[in-house]
């Protein structure tokens, strides 16, 4: 049986030409395997960053259709690129945008969702024996428009064509090894998931673990497409994430994470929960995290770009933001094991300005200075190690 394989390179995996050179040679060996291959590309390096950057010193306010136009862009510089690289390594290749591959999204643009795929564009190239290069990040909401999926969407690209295709997997080619506990960049003893299932890697994906987009975990377990998430850097086999496997790890943590760009706003005695609630539902503004402490202070976290407009919802309660903040978390398997753990984060270093608030039932979250992140991330993952030294209980 010829295999379908998805590989999705991401932005430092085709930083320079050389890179891309690298990510064309691990194509052709995957061809060479006797697989079809669909690749789906990111912008080079920080393209979509400075595109962004050039909008702003032509608008203060790019409309967003022109904004998807320019953005678009980054992944079709790549995927052309490809095409010619690997027509070069001697391997048939075609590139699409994401029109052309038959992507169907809606009209939110800058943060699209993708309704429906056509498979024939990419279907009937495969069967001409080529490789199919497909732009990441965007799709045809109708007519020749063209929308982008947000930030970090050719993740979501690579899964959803591979679950619309049916492929036998989806690789996600990255800068780190795999799916950890936490950050490796950043924390000490953070350890590499080998396997894991499509609940845990939503989990951490939806809070911040930054290694494949929430929506591309969605659409891979939607799917049950056996997804890898690996270096393109080194040949280190990474994480697979396949229906019904679970990490040999029976820890009660996941991992701990974070999530950045956020501002804070401390209500004044009195407010009512409830009302603030129907407030919030009038505004269209989800919070993404709230405090209900003992003295009827409420703490609600919303992300930066949400802050003017919540502060004008939240004025009658006297809220009044505070920037520069984070969330951090520790996800754990359930909501019983969350409480089980008690009080184990207690005694922390850096409590002062934190605030313990609530975002799902499984998850012990905390409201901390932007500064201190890092510091407290280390602090909760060394905390939750040592608990795995004397694992708490076999879960799963
Ligand atoms: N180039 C886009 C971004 O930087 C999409 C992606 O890389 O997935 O967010
Ligand atoms: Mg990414």
């Amino acid at each position: 049986m010829v295999e379908l394989v998805v590989q999705k390179y991401g932005g430092t995996s085709l930083q320079t030409t050389g890179r891309m050179a690298e990510a064309a040679d691990r194509i052709i060996k995957e061809t060479k395997r006797g697989s079809q291959v669909i690749v789906v590309v990111s912008a080079m390096g920080r393209t979509t960053d400075d595109l962004t950057t050039l909008a702003g010193q032509v608008s203060s306010c790019p409309p967003a259709r022109e904004m998807d136009l320019l953005l678009s862009t980054g992944e079709q510089v790549s995927c052309a690129l490809m095409a010619m690289a690997l027509k070069a390594g001697g391997v048939e290749a075609e590139a699409l945008t994401g029109p052309q591959a038959g992507i169907i999204t809606d009209f939110s643009y800058g943060d699209a969702v993708i309704k429906e795929v056509d498979p024939e564009p990419v279907r009937s190239r495969l069967k001409e024996g080529k490789v199919v290069i497909v732009s990441g990040f965007q799709g045809c909401p109708g007519g020749h428009e063209v929308a982008t999926l947000g930030r970090g969407g050719s993740d979501t690209t690579a899964a959803v064509l591979a679950g619309a295709l049916k492929a036998d997997r989806c690789e996600i080619f990255t800068d780190v090894d795999g799916v950890y506990t936490a950050d490796p960049g950043t924390i000490t003893g953070a350890r590499k998931y080998e396997q894991l299932d499509y609940e845990s890697l939503s989990a951490l994906a939806e809070l911040g673990a930054s290694v494949v987009h929430p929506r591309a975990a969605a659409a891979a377990e939607a799917w049950q497409i056996p997804l890898v998430v690996r270096s393109s850097l080194t040949e280190q086999t990474g994480t697979t994430i396949l229906p019904g496997t679970w990490s040999p790890c029976s820890f009660p943590v996941i991992g701990v994470t974070s999530e950045t760009g956020l501002s804070s706003f401390s209500l004044h005695e009195g407010a009512d929960r409830r009302e603030i609630g129907r407030e919030w539902k009038n505004g269209l503004c989800p919070w993404k995290a709230v405090q209900h402490v003992k003295n009827r202070l409420y703490r609600i976290v919303v992300r930066n770009e949400e802050a003017p407009h919540t502060k004008s919802l939240l004025s009658r309660f006297g809220g009044r933001p505070d920037t520069g903040r984070a969330l951090v978390h520790v996800i754990f398997r359930s909501k019983e094991e969350k409480q089980k753990a008690g009080s184990f984060m207690r005694d922390l270093p850096y409590t002062q300005d934190c605030f313990m608030v609530e975002t799902q039932p499984h998850v012990w979250s905390m409201d901390v200075p932007e500064r201190h992140r890092v510091n407290i991330c280390q602090a909760l993952h060394d905390r939750c190690m040592e608990k795995e030294a004397a694992p708490i209980s076999a879960a799963h």
